[in-house]
C-alpha cells in the first residue's frame, strides 16, 4: 500500500508531495512522490494515549453533583471503587470497549492501558486482564498492557474494599502473571504509586522491569495528600522515594507529577526519567496544574472526556492561565503546536517503548488522516495547520485513523 496525502508530517511541520509505502503493518519507506496527491487530508502520525484507566469510562456523567459540599480526588475515588465493585465481565468489557472505540474516532492508534483492575469482586482470578485485551481487540486499538503491581492500600496499611480487586499477592506472583500474559499483548510494568507498594517492592519490581527490558510507569505526586502521607511515613516526598529506591532513566514514567517540586523534577530528569500529564483529567478531579515540564507524554486517564486534540491545548493553557503568559510550551524557534504533536505522538511511544508516533520507515503504520476541507480548518495554510489543529478544531476534523495499515 502506498499513501499519497496532501500534506504529511515529518515531525516538525507538514510537507507536501512525500509518499509512504507501507509492508506487513509498518512503514517502509517514506520518499518524494512518484505520483499525485490524495487532495484533501493530511497525515500524522496516529496519537498515543501513553495513560488510560479504560473502565472509568463507566463513570462519565456521574459524581458530577456535590450535594455534600465541595468534592475531591478522594471522593471521586469512593464513586470509582463503588464501579469497581459493581462490574461484571460483560459491563467491564462493555466500558472498555466503548472507551477505546472513542479513541479511534479521536485519532489515538495506540493506548497504553494502565491496568490495575484484575480480578473481579470477590474473585482471586485475573478474569479481566483477557478481557481488557480482548476489548482492545475488538475496538482495534494498538494495545501496551501496563500490568500493574498493587499490594497496599495506603503507606503500610492492608487493601480493602475495592482495593482487594486490584491485589497483587508478591512480587513473585506478579511476574509469574506477566509470564502468562506474555505473547497475548504487548506488555509493560506498573507500580501503581508510592502508596500501592512498600519501597522494597518498588525497587524489586522496577530492577526485575529493566532486567526483562521492559518500560515501568508510576502515579507521582497527583495529590497533596499523597505527599502528606508520604512525608509522614518515610520523611521523604514519593519522588525522593521513586529517586532513592528505583532504577530511574528514559523507561521509567511517572504519571502526573502535579506537585513535583522543580528541584526533584529537575533531578528526576537528568536521570532520563519521563513525564506524563493528563490535563482533562488533572481538571475533572481538581487535581492542580503540574509544572511546565516539558516534553511529556499525554494520557486520557479517567476518560471522562477523550480527546488529544483537547489534552495537546490544555497541556498549554494550563500554564498560560497560572503563568499570564502566552507560549509558554513553545520551542527553540518559539512554536507551541509542534511541540505539542510531538507530545501525542513521538513522547507517548517513547514512554510504552513501541517503534510508533512518527511517519518514518521501521515504524507502525499509524496514522491519523485530518480533513481538510473540514470548516473549522478554513483559512489554515501549510505553516499554520498545526496550530489551528492543535488550538481551533473538533475531533470532527478526524477523518479516520489507521492501526497496522488498516483504515477505520
Ligand atoms: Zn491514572
Amino acid at each position: 500500500m502506498i499513501l499519497r496525502p496532501e500534506l504529511t508530517w515529518d515531525g516538525g511541520r507538514f510537507r507536501r508531495d512525500r509518499e509512504i509505502e507501507i509492508e506487513n503493518g509498518l512503514i517502509r519507506e517514506v520518499r518524494d512522490a512518484t505520483a499525485p496527491p490524495e487532495a484533501g487530508r493530511a497525515l500524522l502520525p496516529g496519537f498515543v494515549n501513553a495513560h488510560s484507566h479504560a473502565f472509568q469510562r463507566g463513570l462519565r456523567g456521574q459524581g458530577e453533583t456535590f450535594p455534600e459540599g465541595r468534592g475531591s480526588f478522594w471522593t471521586w475515588r469512593e464513586a470509582m471503587y463503588a464501579l469497581v465493585e459493581s462490574f461484571d465481565v460483560d459491563s467491564f468489557r462493555a466500558a472498555c470497549v466503548q472507551a477505546f472505540r472513542e479513541m479511534r474516532a479521536a485519532g489515538m492508534t495506540t493506548v497504553g492501558e494502565f491496568h490495575y483492575l484484575h480480578h473481579l469482586p470477590g474473585s482471586e482470578g485475573y478474569e479481566l486482564d483477557e478481557v481488557l485485551i480482548e476489548a482492545a481487540a475488538e475496538a482495534e486499538i494498538r494495545l501496551v498492557l501496563l500490568h500493574a503491581y498493587y499490594s497496599t492500600g495506603g503507606i503500610g496499611k492492608p487493601l480493602a474494599g475495592g482495593q482487594l480487586q486490584f491485589r497483587s499477592e508478591s512480587p513473585s506472583a506478579y511476574w509469574q502473571r506477566m509470564d502468562a500474559l506474555a505473547g497475548k499483548a504487548e506488555l509493560g510494568c506498573v507500580l501503581h504509586s508510592v502508596r500501592a507498594a512498600s519501597r522494597a517492592d518498588l525497587a524489586t519490581v522496577r530492577a526485575e522491569a529493566k532486567r526483562r527490558g521492559l518500560v515501568t510507569h508510576i502515579h507521582l505526586e497527583e495529590q497533596q495528600r499523597e505527599l502528606e502521607e508520604c512525608l509522614a511515613a518515610y520523611g521523604r516526598t514519593p519522588m525522593e522515594v521513586v529517586l532513592e529506591t528505583m532504577d530511574v532513566d528514559d523507561t521509567l514514567t511517572a504519571v502526573h507529577c502535579t506537585h513535583t517540586l522543580d528541584s526533584e523534577m529537575e533531578r528526576y530528569k537528568d536521570l532520563g526519567g519521563r513525564v506524563c500529564i493528563c490535563p482533562l483529567t488533572e481538571a475533572n478531579l481538581g487535581d492542580g496544574i503540574p509544572g511546565g515540564w516539558f516534553p511529556v507524554s499525554l494520557g486520557s486517564d479517567s476518560n471522562a472526556r477523550i480527546s488529544m486534540l483537547e489534552e495537546m491545548r490544555w497541556l498549554e493553557y494550563g500554564q498560560r492561565l497560572t503563568r499570564e503568559e502566552r507560549g509558554c510550551l513553545r520551542d527553540a524557534g518559539g512554536e507551541v503546536a509542534p511541540g505539542l504533536l510531538r507530545c501525542a505522538t513521538e513522547e507517548g511511544a517513547d514512554a510504552l517503548g513501541i517503534p510508533a508516533g512518527r511517519i518514518a520507515a521501521g515504524c507502525h503504520a499509524d496514522f491519523v488522516a485530518i480533513d481538510l476541507a473540514h470548516p473549522a480548518l478554513v483559512g489554515a495554510t501549510d505553516e499554520t495547520l498545526a496550530a489551528a489543529l492543535v488550538f481551533g478544531c473538533p475531533d470532527g476534523v478526524i477523518a479516520g485513523s489507521c492501526v497496522a495499515g488498516r483504515w477505520l
